[in-house]
């Protein structure tokens, strides 16, 4: 199957017809079938699917056996942010999935086995903490903790993975699986405008910024919007709106982003005032000395505030993601493989996260960006062209015949 017919039919899967955004949330119907949908194209192409404690799917080619020393891995994620764009992580899968094809059609047999993962709830946006099947591997969160997560219907990791038919007692590090890994390269689309003006059209990941999550939880008192005087309330919607402000200024005062993207008033009637506002702040920067500048200006903004309003505050760090500097050997090798290919890879550093950035800190790791022509991402406008996308499956297969040919 080629790029294009792979991704016509993975295009509708987790789409939502009313806003033309992906609802692939982990561990529901619509991860399902993105999941059903990759094992039936990998066992296609003669890999074979394994789940591993974690969640995540694996899909192998080449020498088999519980341990595959020095593997060549690739793959993303197909789970979405609310109303998500098509690209984000579901490229990297697809055209993992076509450089394979592409590699079996030139006959290469790989000396180094050579794996696609579909690493599960890369966004967060289910149980809110970002990179979770990487982070477990990892042994980045507790797996007692991770169980606990719950989504904002309250139903817990442990018990969505059990309705979707998983397991969810065997979360944690998973060290055998880690040590078969020699290399793991993400290809993903690119998020934001970098690549476009350079007229390259692919990229290579040079870190990621340090970046996190924080909530914020303005207690206020609820109260009826005809009839309690402005000097009575305590209204919670107030601190919270300055702090929007405050998170903005801070950002620019100390080059960094930062941004609430998320929030939920409750009880949330038009003529009421709230009794609680939940805000999610998202803050990135260049390095964590300005990260930490940042979140410290807007909380102590926002504590300012809500004491004016008598409003009670409380702030907690949900994630928190240090600086991630991919292996500098890995890339080089990746940049001579494409410059013999005629390909140049301007090297970017991001302000995403990624699977790639957690499994950095345990293996050597790289990333290919496919030029975003538009830079936006997180929304369905997200795009990328198809001779572009079909580029990036050609770089790949490239990159993946070098790695697992030799040692
Ligand atoms: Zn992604």
């Amino acid at each position: 199957m080629t790029f294009a017919e792979l991704w016509r039919e993975l295009e509708p899967l987790g789409r939502d017809p009313g806003t033309g955004g992906y609802r692939r949330y982990s561990w529901t119907p619509a991860d399902t079938e993105c999941r059903a949908w990759f094992t039936r194209r990998a066992e296609a192409l003669g890999l074979a699917v394994e789940p591993d404690r974690n969640g995540n799917l694996w899909a192998w080619w080449g020498p088999s056996g519980p341990r595959r020393p020095g593997a060549v891995v690739t793959g993303s994620h197909l789970d979405s942010v609310p109303d998500g764009g098509g690209y984000d992580g579901a490229l990297g899968v697809a055209s993992a999935l076509a450089a394979v094809e592409e590699l079996k059609a030139r006959s290469f047999s790989p000396e180094r086995a050579i794996a696609i993962a579909v690493m599960t709830e890369e966004e967060g946006g289910r149980f809110r903490v970002a990179c979770l099947g990487s982070r477990l591997m990892t042994g980045a969160i507790v797996p007692d903790a991770a169980r606990a997560l719950s989504d904002d219907d309250g139903v817990t990791l442990a018990a969505a993975m059990t309705a979707a038919g998983a397991d969810p007692s065997r979360l944690g590090p998973d060290e055998d699986l880690l040590g078969s890994v020699g290399a793991f390269v993400e290809l993903h689309v690119e998020q934001g405008r970098a690549l476009a003006p350079m007229g390259a059209a692919v990229g290579l990941a040079k870190g990621i910024w340090p970046h996190g999550r924080w909530r914020l939880g303005f207690g206020g008192r609820a109260d009826h919007a005809g009839t309690a005087r402005l000097a009575d309330r305590k209204d919670p919607m107030l601190p919270y709106a300055r702090t929007v402000l405050a998170a903005r200024r801070a950002a620019a005062d100390n080059g960094a982003l930062a941004t609430i993207g998320k929030v939920i008033a409750e009880p949330g009637g038009a003529n009421g005032i709230c009794s609680s506002v939940t805000a999610w702040l998202d803050a990135r920067a260049p390095d964590e000395a300005r990260l930490e500048k940042t979140v410290t200006a807007v909380r102590s903004a926002s504590m300012r505030y809500s004491a004016e309003c008598g409003v009670t505050l409380s702030v907690r760090q949900e994630s928190y993601t240090p600086p991630v500097r991919f292996d500098e050997a890995l890339r080089d090798r990746i940049t001579d493989v494409l410059a013999a290919a005629g390909m140049e890879a301007p090297v970017l550093s991001t302000g995403a996260g990624h699977d790639a950035g957690f499994l950095a800190a345990r293996v050597p790791a790289a990333m290919l960006f496919v030029r975003n022509p538009t830079g936006v991402s997180h929304s369905p406008a997200e795009h990328a062209d198809l001779p572009d996308c079909e580029t990036g499956v050609h770089a790949l297969a490239l990159v993946l015949e070098d790695l697992a040919a030799r040692p």
